[in-house]
């Protein structure tokens, strides 16, 4: 039997008579931008997240560069972010002048570690962009602390975590603003590219939105640059329909982790991924540690056998293309380890438990 890594048709043809009619209607109607579809998705899905506002945007990656600019980052800003991330949180900053910071991460959790944030802050530091890594919430609280401490505005990488709670808030409602991916394999995905923003703050709503469309107040009133950088309504309208679903798509993932913890949990080289007490993880990742000599020999041996994984992340970003060089490895000890130890098993809603077993037996079978 293969197992593949992912599969959306499986997702298509459970909401496909829900759907079909509602993606004929937007098509039929002419209006492909903005109007009620889209409103009415922002407001619901700010009502998800326990925020004031949601702006909807072109991707996850123009929802960290947008809400880095309607929070005021400007060129030669540093901004604190994890080295062990997709490449897109640091790129997110560079690409509006501001210079990313890498931090080291926790081992346990994978998210970045606010005693190595604390560690970073120097005069020129205005913002900490926390991931909650593979779903898995970031310690909220001491990051929140330390940039009160240091007046610093926390945005949060929400990418991965959409449904994800801390202490009962979700994820993108607890720093100052989140930034959310609909990319397909997200866990609430749109058709094709997209994203949004949450905020509290009547301020960084009104900034965003004028940033996604060029910088406009007012229709042809262009205050500053800004992007063309809109959430569609075809897109709008397959997420308004997945939105309704979520709660039950992040609830499969979290069955499925469960078994598969179950069934590594005598297997002395697998570490499953951890849930510290508080959190609500959405597993957007099933990601395991093995020792390093292991992994990449135990990759083969899955591939061999038809079974999809994926590293998340072979390279830390502080060694990718534009930042290579500006961070000593030796500084980010736990990013290092990781990169050597993780692989990313399948997970995703309709993943069947005999093909969680079989992922698992397989692993099993290597270690013997
Ligand atoms: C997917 C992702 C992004 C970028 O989202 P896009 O919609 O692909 O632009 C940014 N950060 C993280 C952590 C992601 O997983």
């Amino acid at each position: 039997m293969s197992v593949p890594i992912f599969n959306l048709k499986r997702q298509y043809a459970r909401i496909k008579d829900e759907l079909e009619p509602k993606i004929l209607d937007v098509l039929s109607n002419g209006m492909y931008i903005g109007g009620k579809i889209l409103s009415d998705f922002e407001n619901d899905f700010a009502r998800y997240c326990g925020t004031r506002f949601a702006i909807g945007v072109n991707s996850g990656t123009d929802a960290l560069i947008i809400s880095l600019r309607a929070v005021g980052i400007k060129s030669g800003d540093e901004v604190i972010v994890p080295s062990f991330t997709f490449f897109a949180t640091a790129e997110a900053v560079a690409n509006i002048g501001a210079v990313p910071v890498f931090a080291d991460v926790d081992y346990g959790t994978m998210c970045i570690d606010p005693k190595s944030i604390a560690n970073n802050i120097n005069e020129r530091t205005r913002a900490i962009i926390p991931v909650h890594l593979f779903g898995h919430p970031a310690a909220m609280d001491e990051i929140n602390a330390v940039a009160l401490e240091n007046g610093l505005t926390v945005i949060e990488d929400a990418c991965q975590s959409v449904g994800s709670l801390l202490n009962g808030k979700k994820a993108g409602s607890i720093g100052a603003a989140g930034a959310f991916s609909f990319y397909p394999t997200k866990n609430l995905s749109a058709a094709g590219d997209g994203g949004i923003i949450t905020t509290n703050s009547e301020h960084i709503a009104t900034e965003s939105r004028k940033l996604r469309s060029h910088g406009e107040a007012k229709r042809y009133n262009n205050e500053m640059l800004g992007y063309n950088s809109r959430l569609d309504a075809i897109q709008a309208t397959v997420l308004s329909v997945k939105l309704k679903h979520l709660d039950d798509f992040n609830n499969l993932r979290r069955h499925h982790a469960e078994l598969y913890s179950q069934l590594f949990a005598d297997i002395e080289q697998v570490k499953s991924p951890i849930e510290l007490n508080g959190m609500h993880h959405t597993y957007h990742q099933y990601t395991i540690r093995v020792p390093s000599e292991h992994r990449d020999n135990l990759v083969r041996f899955l591939g061999e056998r038809k079974i999809g994984v994926a590293i998340y992340y072979p390279i830390p970003v502080h060694k990718l293309g534009p930042f290579a060089g500006t961070t000593d490895d030796s500084d980010l000890p736990i990013t290092m380890r990781l990169a050597g130890e993780v692989l990313s098993l399948p997970i995703f809603p309709e993943l069947r438990d005999d093909e969680i077993e079989e992922v698992a037996d397989t692993i099993v079978q290597y270690f013997d």
